[in-house]
């Protein structure tokens, strides 16, 4: 089977060296076995405060709370601010993932209609005056599942719309650092107060070990920490040391050129196949950075349908559908191009190609 299902990082890219070694020298910290504070390690938090600061993030330590990676960060969110009768504006298509979170606090998820470059802003205004929302969830670079990007006007346009409604924004970003192509668009938090941010360590060095951050203004930061020590206490000690340590004695930008690199070259071999691979009439998204290709098979086709097919000639993807908010669009797609080689893409792009001419209607 070729999977171009989940958005996995590449398996051979991952640091374990570096790991291993961080790992080892975090074990002999004292008290690295003994309980924490919940906002998370002093030393971690201090060096992610730098890499944003020099990411055009001016960050403190003190702003960060360190989480199990960023989908504990929606969940504390989603409990802290979130609850029955509560309404989240999200753009659409989005990450399902944040969905489920939002829905399970209770609240209604209200899409904002937008276009190829994401949500816009006098359409989340009309949003506001409708539905009055507490927040929006944006993955606004290199989003999950589309790969596109909001220009650095939306983002000011929506700071703005934040500020004047009282209305929180969530930045999702687990893919900023993963850019090809251009020049990196300023952070939507670095536009405004009503700015939460999301990072994570899963996509840059390895999602197993489940840290990530969330940078939030000082009058929320203190509840979000009441909710993560009701969760949890604290993200494990020995994970966050090892990361203290594998931060400060690893040139981590470096690790990323490389990774750059190596996928920059999976995508272009995956959209340099995709012309003979689908059918005339399909669309797709050519993205400047992140994990996914996102396609709309042309007619009617239902790409569930189409990955039983896909699954019988051993590839798989994931259909669009789960990633909307309220009505799907069932002939769309994600295609995730980090996890295999290019050699394999190119053979799991021919196995797509005959899933897509025995299934789509001419
Ligand atoms: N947000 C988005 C947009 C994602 O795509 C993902 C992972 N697929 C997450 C959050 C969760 O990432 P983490 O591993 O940091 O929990």
């Amino acid at each position: 089977m070729i999977s171009f299902a989940g958005g996995l990082p590449a398996p051979e890219l991952f640091d374990v060296e570096g790991w291993r070694a961080a790992f080892d020298r975090a074990l002999s910290r004292p008290g690295v076995l003994q309980y924490a504070p919940t906002e998370g390690d002093p030393a971690l938090r201090a060096l992610i405060a730098d890499r944003e600061t020099r990411r055009g993030l001016p960050t403190r330590a003190d702003d960060l709370l360190i989480t199990t990676g960023s989908q504990q960060a929606l969940t504390l969110v989603a409990t802290t601010l979130l609850g029955p009768g509560a309404v989240v504006a999200v753009e659409e298509p989005t990450y399902l993932a944040a969905l489920q979170c939002f829905r399970m606090s209770g609240a209604r998820v209200v899409p904002v209609p937008g276009d190829d470059q994401g949500i816009l802003p006098e359409a989340l205004e009309d949003v506001i005056d409708r539905h009055q929302p507490t927040l929006l969830y944006l993955v606004p670079t290199f989003a999950n599942p589309t790969g596109r990007t909001l220009p650095a006007t939306r983002r000011r346009a929506l700071a703005r719309l934040a500020e004047t409604h009282s209305l929180w924004l969530v930045e999702d970003d687990p893919y900023g650092e993963l850019r090809y192509r251009g020049t990196p668009v300023p952070p939507l938090a670095a536009s405004g107060d009503r700015v939460i941010s999301l990072g994570s360590l899963s996509k840059i060095c390895a999602p197993g070990l489940r840290l990530g951050w969330l940078r939030a203004p000082a009058t929320l930061l203190p509840s979000l920490a009441v909710t993560k020590q009701a969760a949890d206490l604290h993200t494990s000690t020995v994970d966050q040391a090892a990361a203290a340590t594998y931060l400060a004695t690893t040139d981590l930008d470096a690790h990323i050129a490389r990774l750059r690199t190596e996928y920059r070259t999976r995508r272009d071999a995956m959209i340099a196949a995709l012309p003979a691979a689908t059918p005339a009439g399909t669309t797709w998204m050519d993205p400047d950075g992140g994990m996914f290709i996102w396609l709309r098979l042309p007619g009617e086709t239902d790409t569930s349908a189409t990955l039983r097919t896909a699954l019988r000639e051993q590839v798989a993807f994931v259909p669009g559908a789960p990633f909307y908010a309220t009505t799907p669009d069932p002939s769309t797609l994600r295609l995730s191009f980090t996890t295999n080689p290019p050699a394999r893409i190119t053979t799991g792009m021919h196995r797509l190609a005959a899933a897509l001419s025995s299934s789509v209607p001419n």
